[in-house]
């Protein structure tokens, strides 16, 4: 027995350091391959022997826990908010009060951090073990989200080095721009409405019942300050410092300076720089470093004397709204799109601003003719933030939510938890179904060369396009008399119809456009049941048993199967010869990169970087975001980043360029 004990603990240790070396240190030492093994080994002597349960086993990670309801739990101590400005000035004013409460000797020295934008949170350590995660809530107390955080990786389950007994420590949840995009990509392909902005989504997440969903979204967490009774360090910025040899992830960014003259170079610094972090942040936070001066300072009501945030101003624009269109989406999703008065915004001329839902307008209580502040943040879309109250547009114009869609006159709908509203005339609305073949041709679906959206919509508008069994009918007389078709193009046309009856069973699956079924799942589907057939016979308790497909995945498909229109649409794709059963690929591991490590900067010409990612790691290769000494190789596009560069030629890490990684592939 004591074998088996100690086998799981010797497991348990290893997860734990090349989960740190991993995630936190970004210089993993073992293959992605490896360490799954190793957990996989644990997961089953977990199961195997209950009786050695670890509430922070590595494989808690994986989620599975549920939490019913948040429990809310008083703080120990009371996570304060912080006084913020905008101003050189006022920081100045704010440092001539520090001097008075510390007296005229005082030397002052500061700590300068960047301000997360993301949720805060409080972890308790006793022992090492993480413990408790609570949220802010108030200030005084919080909400449990112990079981999610415990699927962030980052966040150490067990600690390492001189840390005390028992205490607290804060920092930022926050969701990665990548990781935003990349599952608002996912919704898209979906046909789902987006989320708004990295810090909402995480905050959402938190949130979430079911931890395994909260362990797929990427998030992360950055700690910033430690709370607690007897800690062993008499200063902010010794603390960050033993933080991180704990384990924790604490950004080097930070940095100690000894007057406001150097917080402003450090805050001119970051305002530039911070456009090109792999995140958000909103600000920077000054505090005052030595622990006494702290004591001294003291707190008011709400925050902390001796901290301040300076935040950047968003840039920010007023112009007029001067009407509000309604999108229809392939799914029928209706997105509501401010027209305004065009401005210019941090370079780019904007028109237009999404404004999400009903909800967002009723909030807002826009009227046309509003005088409007119009933002452009992290998020790539414009956004209306308020409106300038001085200058309002005319009681009557009141913007209200329209009830048909105006494509079809149908009614629109909104299901109980939803914020959007649909049109549920899949079949007979314009621009659903023109969207439903603009979704085929594209880039992650069939990817029909020669073909654009806006031919689809041509096509459609001339009655030569009605559903995407059409596309596989076209015939180059047809379409040669239309407006804008050369010979040459057409010919492609056709060509690129024609080679698409190649694409492998997925991608058509993803393109039939299934509402919930993304590209992800299009996969999973295709590996599982191998044909469209045995997929459309598969009945709703067989479909919820498959891994990774819930009750909302299954009912769409049943239902999509159901309709006798696309069961047509099918058997028309079928006859034309596309294809509708998966063929089995074998994993094509290439000897020049497996276990290999690469860091890829820029942009590319005859590739995007997710292309080339997804390449090395099919190879067997690693990817990881910044270079180190055990980095193989630095892939350098075009405006690659100069730190990536400096410090690959520092640790002699072979960069090659665009050409160079061709001949590298062979
Ligand atoms: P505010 O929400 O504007 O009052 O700002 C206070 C919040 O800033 C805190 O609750 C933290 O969540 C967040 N924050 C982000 N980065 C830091 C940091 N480096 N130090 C302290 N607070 C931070
Ligand atoms: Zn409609």
């Amino acid at each position: 027995m004591s074998s088996v004990v100690e086998k799981i603990e010797s497991l348990r240790n290893a997860l734990h350091e090349h989960n740190h070396r991993y995630y936190v240190l970004d210089q993993p030492t073992i293959s992605d391959y490896r360490f799954d093994q190793m957990l996989r080994e644990l997961q089953q002597l977990e199961k195997d022997y209950p009786e050695f349960n670890d509430q922070n086993s590595p494989t808690q990670r994986v989620g599975g826990g549920v939490t019913k309801s948040f429990e809310t739990i008083a703080h120990r101590f009371p996570m304060y908010s912080l006084s913020n400005t905008y101003s050189r000035e006022e920081l100045e004013l704010w440092e001539e009060r520090l001097q008075k409460i510390l007296g005229p000797e005082a030397v002052i020295t500061y700590s300068c951090e960047l301000k997360f934008d993301g949720v805060s949170v409080s972890l308790t350590y006793e022992n090492g073990a993480l413990i408790k995660a609570l949220t802010r809530g108030d200030g005084a107390q919080g909400d449990a989200i112990t079981t999610n955080v415990k699927t962030i990786h980052t966040i150490p389950l067990k600690l390492k080095g001189d840390y005390p007994p028992f205490f607290e420590i804060r920092g930022e949840i926050i969701l990665p721009r990548e990781g935003f995009n990349k599952m608002n990509e996912e919704r898209a392909a979906k046909g789902e409405p987006l989320y708004m902005n990295p810090r909402n989504t995480a905050s959402g997440t938190l949130k979430l019942q079911d931890s395994s969903l909260v362990a797929k979204r990427p998030l992360n967490c950055f700690l910033y300050a430690l709370a607690g009774d007897q800690l062993p360090v008499n200063s902010q910025f010794q603390a960050l410092g033993k933080a991180r040899l704990w384990g924790f992830k604490v950004p080097k960014s930070a940095k100690l300076v000894t007057s406001i003259n150097e917080v402003f170079e450090f805050i001119k610094y970051w305002d530039e720089k911070r456009k090109s972090l792999p995140y958000e942040i909103d600000g920077i936070v000054v505090k005052v470093n030595r622990f006494d001066q702290q004591h001294k300072l003291g707190f008011t009501a709400k925050a902390p004397r001796w901290a301040m945030a300076y935040k950047y101003q968003a840039e920010r624009v007023a112009t007029i709204l001067k009407d509000v269109q309604y999108q229809v989406g392939r799914t029928g999703a209706i997105t509501p799109v401010a027209q305004l008065d065009p401005i210019i915004i941090s370079g780019t001329t904007v028109k237009r601003a999404s404004l999400h839902n009903a909800d967002q307008i009723e909030k807002l209580n826009l009227r046309i003719g509003d005088r409007v502040f119009v933002e452009k943040g992290g998020e790539i879309i414009p956004k209306i933030t308020a409106i300038d109250s001085s200058n309002r547009g005319l009681e009557e114009a009141k913007v209200t939510f329209i009830t048909n869609c105006l494509e079809c006159g149908s009614v629109l709908e909104r299901e109980s938890g939803e914020a959007q509203h649909y049109c549920k005339n899949e079949t007979e609305c314009a621009p659903q179904k023109i969207g439903k073949i603009q979704h085929f041709i594209g880039r992650k679906a069939m990817d029909i060369e020669g073909l654009g959206e806006e031919t689809v919509a041509l096509l459609y508008q001339e009655g030569l396009l009605n559903s995407i069994a059409d596309l596989y009918r076209l015939e180059k007389d047809q379409i040669l008399p239309l407006e804008r078709m050369a010979d040459k193009s057409v010919s492609n046309l056709i060509k690129g119809i024609e080679k698409s009856k190649e694409k492998p069973f997925a991608k058509v699956l993803f393109g039939l456009g299934i509402r919930y079924v993304g590209e992800t799942i299009a996969k999973k589907l295709s590996k599982r049941f191998k044909s469209i057939h045995a997929l459309k016979q598969a009945s709703l308790e067989h479909l919820i048993e498959t891994n990774d497909i819930g009750e909302r995945i299954a009912k769409s498909l049943v239902n999509y199967f159901s309709d006798p229109i696309n069961q047509l649409t099918i058997s028309r794709l079928e006859s034309y010869g596309l294809q509708l059963n998966e063929v089995e690929t074998e994993q094509n591991y290439h000897s020049a990169y497996i276990g290999k490590r690469f860091v890829i900067s820029g942009v590319f010409d005859q590739f995007s970087r997710e292309e080339l990612k997804k390449e090395i790691e099919s190879f067997g290769g690693i990817i990881l975001s910044s270079v180190s000494p055990k980095t193989d190789y630095l892939i350098a596009g075009n405006d690659m980043g100069p730190s990536k560069k400096i410090k690959a030629n520092q640790h002699n890490v072979p960069i090659l360029n665009e050409f160079e990684y061709l001949i590298l592939k062979g």
